[in-house]
């Protein structure tokens, strides 16, 4: 497809001439008013050619179409990182990932002294929240800050998956949660505060798995029917904004964190390149009805400079302000003529995270794209929007231009704060890691590596058959997937996800012991490896080896403290050894960083009853059950720690709550017979200890005295 036809162009310089001359473009007072609504919808994976109002044919987006037409469409708007997060903490501090930290999946969660938006709306009155729907967002990143409500509820038993990125929720849900905290709200939404609200939707995401009409709709190009239900999820908001008189007067911002290179460059999701297919999203502002001109903006601007530019609109004058690393768009918006026009920076270490290969750093200009590779390469973006043809040996001194100013960028950009050295791990956990086989660790912080990266796209076949081996086992068909990387093991001896996959395919099919000896190859290749170190600590779990696996553990925690799996591994490791009080610290750690996962509460409710602080074990127990576990230990314990509060009414429904789901559960059975006892009910105690005594004579023996 072609990225930028010629009719739109004309069409925007059309738009843009009459805005310049006759000011047809500028609001009725040029100003948005003061504590404005503002909602900022980002739906991922959305490519900007894939949506109607940027030209595509195949698919219907009324909804975000509409929004468009009413408001200003960036024709040429740049991610600048074609991963989630990242793109993200950029979206949300109007920051470059080498001064925010966050560049990858192993990287650290947001640093303290970086702020983010809705720490600023909150300072100015606004009350704020965030539906998310993807677990690569979930709170402990730091994206939360700033936002009274961040929804980041999950299904229970998907929790345990180790993919975060196959964690999520539908629009459907998402809208449904946010369409609830407006009901809440006094007169439906519009309240006595503004609001600063933040919906995202990752439908769009792989895998492509759009709910009827959607699937047979759009059956051959399931990607399209994600992008069409995630708008017909926006019509439902956008009706609800319209019925309760907020839609004309809020601002709305629209975009997405990166696009979807699907097969083009060889590559069929994001985050590999650096190319347009995945760089290029969409990007719109609703401004409040009798504001400014509906117009298309046809200059280049980057999505960093989103955070900067509603500050902007909204003259919040703010401290967050002197981070912005980003410019404010508002000119652009408000009719007022164009913007500074300057390159947009973009760069993915996902190569190197995943494969050890090179990251790649990159600069867009109005016609040129530079990247910065082992095998450099230079696009002349008027002539060849695809990026077909490298004309970097013909280019060399614009090339070296670019680079120039790319590394400008980066100088000026990066952090200025070195990050604190992590102290060393203690010697006898690196003594135990050794006794493990696990003899390669030295504390480096990437893949040993002899000379320089390779360049991803020398490895693009290698890179293909390793998806096809990781798709294979996300659809479970564990064999055939190691069957796909044994001919790649021998070709690519150095490659660390290959054993790491073999070990994976091993564990999903219980052979825990071949599992380990994968996992420990893996981390011969790549100490750090994190995925690898939590599958190794697992399958020492699963076998019972909890001694091997703590090490493990502690240095899955060292490399990045956030771990909180590790965190609440160590936590379950305690438990089984009987040291509550050290059990407690962790499943505090990791329920606090998490709090919307059910499983962390229930532990940590249960391991305080094991300390007798029955009164405390209540909260975290209680909050496991609204969260929605359904799991008839966790009634049991609720009862327990009710009964030992003199609270026997209610004990008595969580001990039948979990009878009802396990009927032979006899410790339940003898907590209700003894429940009623304390009732005075000794019919009723006496019905259930007979039931008992059916059940299991032996603890029948054992209690009978007191029943009699
Ligand atoms: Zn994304």
């Amino acid at each position: 497809m072609n990225r930028f036809p010629k009719e739109r162009t004309i069409f925007a310089i059309f738009l843009l001439g009459i805005c310049a001359s006759t000011g047809l473009c500028q609001s009725n007072s040029g100003r948005v008013p003061d504590r404005t609504p503002v909602l900022l919808i980002i739906v991922d994976t959305v490519r900007a050619y894939r949506l109607g109002c940027y030209g595509a044919r195949r698919v219907r987006t009324p909804a975000m179409d509409a929004l468009a037409a009413q408001g200003v469409r960036f024709d040429r708007a740049l991610a600048e990182v074609p991963t989630t997060p990242p793109s993200h903490a950029v979206i949300l501090t109007g920051t470059y990932p080498m001064y925010n930290g966050v560049r990858g999946f192993i990287s650290g969660l947001l640093p303290k002294g970086v702020g983010v938006l809705a720490e600023a709306f909150q300072r100015h009155g606004y009350d704020t929240a965030a539906f998310v729907s993807s677990a690569v967002l979930e709170s402990s990143w730091g994206f939360n800050r700033g936002f009274q409500e961040y929804d980041d509820r999950f299904n229970v038993r998907q929790v345990e998956t180790s993919n975060p990125a196959a964690i999520e929720r539908r629009a459907e849900e998402t809208v449904g949660r946010l369409l609830a905290w407006f009901q809440a709200r006094p007169t439906g939404g519009t309240g006595a505060r503004p609001f600063f609200v933040w919906l995202h939707l990752y439908d769009p995401h792989a895998r492509y798995d759009p709910p009827e009409p959607f699937r047979t709709q759009y059956a051959g190009h399931l990607y399209d029917g994600e992008i069409a239900y995630a708008d017909s999820q926006l019509a439902r908001l956008f009706e609800y904004l319209r019925n309760n008189r907020l839609y004309d007067r809020t601002l709305i911002a629209l975009l997405s964190d990166h696009g979807e290179s699907l097969g083009e460059h060889g590559e069929d999701e994001h985050g590999f390149f650096i190319y347009n297919s995945t760089l290029h999203v969409p990007l719109i502002f609703k401004l409040p009805s009798g504001m400014g001109t509906p117009h298309v903006v046809r200059r280049l601007v980057g999505i960093i400079d989103v955070a900067p530019t509603l500050l902007d609109l909204l003259h919040l004058q703010d401290p967050l302000s002197r981070q912005f690393q980003g410019m404010s768009l508002a000119s652009d918006i408000l009719g007022k003529g164009a913007g500074r026009e300057r390159p947009v920076y973009a760069e993915t270490y996902y190569p190197r995270d995943s494969f050890g290969w090179s990251e790649l750093y990159g600069i867009s200009t109005a016609q040129f794209k530079y990247i910065q590779a082992p095998r450099p390469e230079l696009y002349d973006l008027l002539k060849d929007p695809q990026e077909l043809h490298n004309v970097y040996a013909e280019r060399r001194s614009l090339a070296a231009a670019l680079r120039e100013q790319l590394i400008g960028i980066e100088r000026r950009y990066t952090s200025t704060q070195p990050a604190a050295p992590a102290p060393p791990l203690p010697p006898e956990t690196v003594e135990k890691l050794k006794s493990l086989g696990y003899i390669a660790y030295s504390g480096a912080a990437q893949p040993a590596a002899a000379g320089p990266l390779p360049d991803p796209k020398d490895h693009l076949k290698v890179f293909k058959a390793v998806m096809r081996a990781h798709a294979l086992n996300e659809a479970g068909r564990y064999e055939e997937s190691n069957r796909a990387l044994e001919p790649l093991a021998t070709e690519e001896p150095r490659l660390f996800v290959i054993p790491f996959l073999k070990a994976e395919n091993l564990s999903q099919t219980h052979r825990w012991h071949e599992a380990e000896k994968s996992y420990l190859d893996s981390l011969k290749l790549n100490p750090t490896f994190d995925r690898a170190l939590m599958g190794l600590a697992r399958a020492y779990m699963v076998e019972g080896e909890t001694e091997k696996a703590r090490p493990v553990l502690e240095l899955v925690i060292h490399q990045s403290p956030r771990d909180i799996f590790a965190i609440h591994a160590l936590g379950r490791i305690a438990r089984l050894e009987g040291k509550n009080e050290e059990a407690y610290r962790y499943l505090l750690k990791a329920a606090e960083a998490k709090p919307s996962i059910a499983i962390f509460q229930q532990e940590l409710g249960i391991t305080l009853i094991d300390l007798k602080r029955f009164q405390e074990a209540l909260g975290p127990l209680s909050r496991a059950e609204e969260l929605g576990q359904e799991d008839p230990r966790l009634e049991h314990y609720l009862g327990t720690a009710l009964a030992n509060v003199g609270r026997f009414k209610e004990a008595v429904d969580h001990y039948q709550k979990a009878l009802k789901m396990k009927p032979d559960l006899v410790e339940a059975r003898l907590s209700l017979a003894f429940a009623y006892l304390n009732l005075g009910e000794r019919a009723n105690a006496k019905r259930e200890f007979n039931t008992l005594c059916q059940q299991r004579p032996s603890l029948c023996e054992h209690y009978r005295k007191q029943f009699e």
